[in-house]
């Protein structure tokens, strides 16, 4: 890996830490010369520490290390962007991230549909809500719709109307949200689950 860097007076470049699974930003670290070819050769981060004016290999106490996945340079070499693999929590804090938050994966706009589906569940307004509506039936009935959009979905999937194939592919998806959601999970476990298998 040959990268130009262009580190500021004090030798320093800025380094953003990413999760390279979860994209959550970890933590911001300054490199110099010396730590960033640390790093490199022991895949741990190592960061030149402002405060105690040495090397630092972020874990070297607490074990709780950054395993290199790999360094992206930006548009015009003045900042790092490292991604990682952390061990434990990255924050000396006890958090996942160094702006008190956990690590958590995000599935873009299915994490945020889980999150209105919580949302709508908690107050309960029948009268507004499809979501609210369908779970005060009970589990049985949400198990029952996500069966009847399955079947719609390989009807459509039999015809060649790609259109109602696609409607019914989001009928499903949003029906499994909610019986996920009804019977105590989440994506993250059907992740885990998934994640398992994959050898
Ligand atoms: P560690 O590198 O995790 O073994 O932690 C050693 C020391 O580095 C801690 O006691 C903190 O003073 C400092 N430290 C650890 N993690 C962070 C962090 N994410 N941001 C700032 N300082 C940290
Ligand atoms: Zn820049
Ligand atoms: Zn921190
Ligand atoms: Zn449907």
């Amino acid at each position: 890996m040959i990268m130009t860097i262009k580190y500021d007076d004090k030798g320093l470049v800025p380094a953003i830490i990413q999760d390279a699974t979860t994209k959550n930003v970890l933590m911001l670290g300054y490199m110099n010369e010396e730590a960033y070819q640390k790093t490199l050769k022991t895949k741990k981060v190592t960061f030149f520490s402002r405060s105690k004016q040495r090397l630092w290999t972020k874990g070297e106490e607490s074990g709780n290390f950054l395993n290199l996945v790999g360094i992206k340079n930006d548009c015009d070499n003045d900042t790092l962007l490292v991604l990682v693999n952390p061990v434990g929590p990255t924050c000396h804090k006890g958090t996942g991230n160094c702006w008190g938050e956990e690590n958590t994966p995000s599935y873009g706009f299915f994490s945020t549909l889980e999150d209105v589906i919580t949302e709508r569940v908690a107050n309960k307004d029948t009268a507004k809500s499809y979501v609210a509506s369908l779970f005060s039936k009970g589990i049985n009935k949400v198990a029952q719709k996500v069966g009847e959009e399955a079947v719609e979905t390989v009807i459509e999937a039999m015809d060649n109307n790609d259109e109602l194939f696609l409607y019914e592919s989001a009928d499903l998806l949003f029906h499994y949200l909610m019986l996920l959601q009804a019977k105590g999970f989440t994506l993250k476990d059907i992740e885990e689950e998934l994640k398992g298998r994959h050898k």
